[in-house]
This record gives C-alpha cells, structure tokens and sequence, in this order.
C-alpha cells in the first residue's frame, strides 16, 4: 500500500466568520492511499480549535508506515494503529480513513453507503451556513441560499438578535443557531436563547464554552429547544459525559477520527436517545461525501462546507434543492477535476 498526500488551499467565496475567528483560505490536506492499481481518495481538514493544522497533519502522515499490512480490507487493524500512534491529530487519522472506505468501495464496485447498508434516498437534507456579518451582507447570501431549505447562522456577537430577526424578515424556512461557545455566561446565553426562541428557531448548537458542562445543563432546564454539543462533544468515549446535558450532538467526522468511529458514536448516541447531527469544517467535496454516506442515519445534516469554496479539486456529490445526492459510482464517488 502506497501513502500519498499534498497541501492545498481552500479558498473561501466569501470571508467566513464565527464567534471566534475569521479566513478567507481554509488548510486541506488530499490523501491517496494506492494498492492494487486502484486509488482511494481520503482528506484532512485541519481546525486549530482542536489543536491541528496543515503541519501537525502532514508530520503524522509522515509517520505513517501501512507496509505491514497486507490491504485496505484490514481497516480495523489499520485504523488500531494509526490510533495507537498518538492522541488528537483526528482530522489527520480521518483522511486515512476516507481513503481505505474510498479504496474498499472501489474494489467491491459498490459505493460506500450501499456496502454500509444504508438508504441513500433517506438522507435529510442539508441546511446552509451562512457567517457572522453585517446585516447587508447576511441578507445578500439569505438570497444566495434560495433553493436551500435550512439555514444554519453563526451568531456570538452582540448584534445575535438583530441577526436572527433580520433573516426572519426575508424568509420563514428554518432557522438553526450555532454560537460556537459565543455565549461567555449562562445568563446570557439564556437571555438571548429565549429571545431567539420568539423568532421561530428549531435548535442552538453550543451555546457555551465546551466545558461548561454545568452551566450548558443549568441552561437545558430553562430553555424549550434542543441544545446540541459540537465543540463539547469529540468522539464516543467522551459521550457519557454529555448525556443530559445536550439533547444532541454534531459529529464531524475531522473531529472524530473517521467514518468508523463516526458510525460507533451514532450507535452509542442512539442507545442514549441523542440527536444525531453530521456536520463538516470547510471541507471539499472529497470529506463532504465521507460524510454524506452516513446521512442515512441523521436527524439533522449539516454538509455544505464544499458549496462555500471555490476551488473545490473534486466533484462528485451534488446538491439538489438542499438534498445531498450522493453517487451510484464506487467508494465515495468523487473524482479530481
Ligand atoms: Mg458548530
């Protein structure tokens, strides 16, 4: 098995924004992995929330020797290794992951969604992301939005109110909040949330640092929708902590490590009657589609970090009036441009 990878840069269409950073060009890192004559495509996506980037990625690729195994199909195995070679670097191991799925479907002939058993025409559909910016600019890519029919706004500046009701004024399809630990106390993130809850929103994802746990759980027992943890919630093992206190959870499979351990976390939220969101970073169509494939089994999706760059290297997964419509073609079913 051959391992190859390469830098490149995601450019933004438009300067995005959260509560606690901004760019314009997004890290990637491609992965190929190659054996047998046949090439599995898989991608890093780097966030530094989390204690990565482009070198940290490209280092623990380095590191990687898949000489002593013999194929892609001991992807138990592998993944155990890669695993054991440190903590973190998760978007890293991630692109290791995609790769041997790409890999694997390719050699069966079958696409990755359909050997994992699901029904691709049972996915949600996806909502939109639209930044933190001023009101101007957000009403322009309310339009730019029109044939989604979710919205998903970032808010955590002190305008989240006038943000949330100026888009209400240009449409009534649904509206969900992302804060991304904006919110510095659970006073005011429950001011704001009550007042959101007037404008007709369906859910808040991380309302509050990730590891106010106590303050997120005071916070549960006064509000009236769902809480779902993005930057709290990680991978399975740290799970049990979060039951109780979110209603749900964001999966991204560059947080997580992979599709493996992002079908083990959507059973183990399953068995503790948690919502199931998969979402993405600022992804190309390479991590969107790994993603895409699991959607079967979300209640809410969240996958549009491909339609806001534009220098997308692949193609492959289209979106059709905010439905993701995954490939009929082998492993994830994107090819480079
Ligand atoms: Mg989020």
């Amino acid at each position: 098995m051959k391992l190859r990878f390469r830098y490149y840069e995601l450019h933004l269409q438009h300067t995005f924004t959260i509560s606690r950073s901004s760019s314009n060009i997004r890290p990637s890192v491609i992965v190929e992995i190659e054996h047998d004559g046949i090439i599995g495509y898989g991608e890093s996506a780097p966030s530094e929330r989390y204690g990565e980037d482009k070198s940290t990625v490209t280092e623990f690729l380095k590191r990687i020797d898949l000489s002593q195994f013999s194929d892609p199909f001991e992807l138990e195995d592998i993944l155990c290794y890669i695993g054991n070679l440190s903590d973190g670097n998760n978007s890293a191991k991630a692109g290791i992951d995609i790769a041997l799925h790409d890999w694997i479907g390719k050699k069966l002939n079958l696409p990755v969604w359909k050997f994992l058993g699901f029904n691709k025409s049972k996915m949600p559909s996806t909502s939109y992301t639209i930044g933190i910016d001023s009101i101007a600019m957000i009403e322009q890519k309310v339009k730019e939005a029109e044939s989604f029919p979710i919205l998903k706004v970032k808010v955590g500046v002190h305008d989240d109110i006038e943000i949330i009701k100026s888009i209400r004024n240009l449409t009534d399809k649904i509206i969900r909040v992302d804060a991304n630990e904006g919110w510095k106390s659970k006073e005011e993130a429950l001011e704001k949330i009550l007042r959101l809850e007037e404008q007709g929103i369906e859910l808040i994802e991380q309302p509050m640092p990730a590891d106010d746990l106590e303050g997120t759980a005071w916070l549960r027992e006064r509000v009236h929708i769902p809480l779902i943890a993005d930057e709290s919630f990680r991978y399975s093992k740290n799970l049990r902590n979060l039951h109780g206190v979110f209603d749900g959870i964001n999966i991204k499979l560059m947080k997580c490590s992979g599709m493996r351990e992002a079908v083990r976390a959507i059973h183990a939220a399953g068995t503790l009657n948690m919502k199931i969101m998969i979402g993405c970073m600022i992804e190309s169509s390479v991590g969107i589609s790994a993603a895409a494939q699991l959607s079967a089994l979300a209640d809410y999706v969240d996958l549009d970090g491909n339609l806001l760059i534009a220098n997308d290297p692949f193609s492959g997964i289209n979106v059709l009036n905010g439905k993701l419509i995954l490939s009929d073609l082998p492993g994830l079913g994107v090819h480079s441009k």
